[in-house]
């Protein structure tokens, strides 16, 4: 297996560190890539007020999810786990005891690069993995590195790679929590991360979570879900804010709902009866056995709590996944939305959409069926609420 490491202080982690792992997972065909923050690093201070290790590597996690690879790309603890200043000789050492068959290959960006030999230990480093380089500067030397390459060659008999990034993204942490302190750099940043930072208050971002502007309120729920899930939530924004000025509802509330309506989607049971005790939602059977019908209320109630929506949007999230008789505008149009945003693709989503447009009540009483019939189908139970919901359209 060839697994690649990628170490650094990741204060926080950014566009930069993703352009140059996009581009070496495929360069040197890694199976695995492992993003391993330091606890300490030993080459530069940490500033005071930083992020706690636990949070840098909460951001990396986010960075890391953020490439869309599951199972290839993921994050390690390892180092901060150990005491003391994070070496990498111990390190690549950790690493090959636990998987010998493995070709390990270190990535870094010019700077450590061309310090390499004065690690300790460079000639155990080089032992143990071959060495990836990329320039994270247009004006990096491709020269300068092909030179250093040559030496850790001819000095410790290194492996080595030079790559030439298609696309550099100029920037460092270092710049990047300057133009955080001063309102600026989000697009440096995978929404996910801004949102980690927004909701922790790090670099000095102070935004009151009740009252964000739409940009940090979707960062912040990006934050909280799966990256894999991000294209579905901005997918069933777009469709509610058409719905609403179709219907006449408030784009922004049905914006916001649908920004939110998923945050608490990867909870786990525990964590989602923890909410659950929390904000007194009562549940019945049927949800005390299945997490996915809790995620719609304790989404709801975080969404009113910690971002400040208002009881309408708040009702809208908590029905968005069962339905209910009597169902408000705003309801309707979130929960069909969801249903069939532009990245759902299953038999009968056209003539939803099509239905959505022109009668919002014939659309959602087609969602009620078509869920109680797959919930037939698959031998599940089926919510109380949805069959509410159904009759109760089904009456008018
Ligand atoms: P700081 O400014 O705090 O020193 P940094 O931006 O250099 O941080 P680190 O987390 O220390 O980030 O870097 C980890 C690794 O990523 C290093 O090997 C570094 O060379 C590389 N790297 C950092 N920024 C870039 C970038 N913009 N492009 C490519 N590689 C980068």
């Amino acid at each position: 297996m060839k697994l690649g490491i990628y170490g650094g202080t990741f204060n926080p982690p950014h566009l930069g560190h993703l352009a140059a792992a996009r581009f070496a997972l495929e360069a040197l065909e890694l199976e695995r890539l492992r993003f391993i923050p330091a606890a300490e690093p030993p080459h530069k201070a940490m500033e005071e007020n930083s992020p706690s290790p636990r949070q840098r590597l909460a951001m990396t996690a986010l960075a890391a999810d953020s490439l869309l690879q599951p199972g290839r790309v993921e994050v390690s603890g390892m180092e901060l786990e150990r005491s003391g200043k994070s070496y990498t000789v111990d390190t690549l050492e950790q690493l090959k005891q636990a998987n010998p068959e493995a070709e390990l290959w270190l990535l870094m960006g010019t700077d450590m690069f061309l310090t390499l030999q004065t690690w300790r230990e460079p000639e155990v480093i080089t032992r143990l993995a071959g060495i990836c380089t990329f320039a994270r500067a247009q004006s990096d030397s491709i020269r300068t590195l092909t030179a250093q390459a040559e030496e850790l060659r001819r000095r410790f008999g290194a492996s080595t790679r030079v790559l030439q990034l298609p696309r550099i993204v100029e920037v460092s942490s270092t710049q990047l929590r300057r133009m955080l302190a001063d309102g600026d750099g989000q697009e440096y940043l995978p929404p996910a991360v801004y949102g980690y930072i927004i909701r922790h208050g790090l670099y000095g971002v102070r935004y009151d979570l009740r009252h964000l502007p739409d940009r940090e309120l979707r960062a912040c729920s990006y934050s909280m879900i799966q990256a894999k899930r991000i294209a579905h939530v901005r997918g069933t924004e777009e469709e509610a804010v058409r719905l609403a000025r179709r219907w006449g509802a408030d784009e922004e509330k049905a914006r916001r709902g649908a920004i939110l309506h998923d945050c608490t989607k990867y909870l786990n049971m525990e964590e989602q009866l923890q909410l659950c005790k929390k904000y007194g939602i009562v549940l019945d059977d049927l949800e005390r056995q299945a997490v996915k019908l809790l995620h719609a209320k304790t989404g709801a109630c975080v969404a009113r709590d910690v971002y400040g929506v208002s009881d309408d949007v708040y009702e809208a999230i908590f029905w968005h996944t069962t339905g209910r008789a009597d169902m408000s505008l705003l309801e309707k149009i979130l929960y069909i939305a969801d249903y069939m945003e532009p990245n759902r693709d299953f038999p009968g989503v056209e003539r939803l959409r099509e239905l959505a447009y022109r009668d919002l009540d014939q659309a959602v009483l087609a969602g009620n069926e078509m869920s109680i019939q797959e919930m037939k189908e698959r031998g599940l139970p089926v919510h109380p609420n949805t069959v509410r919901s159904r009759d109760w359209l089904r009456s008018k």
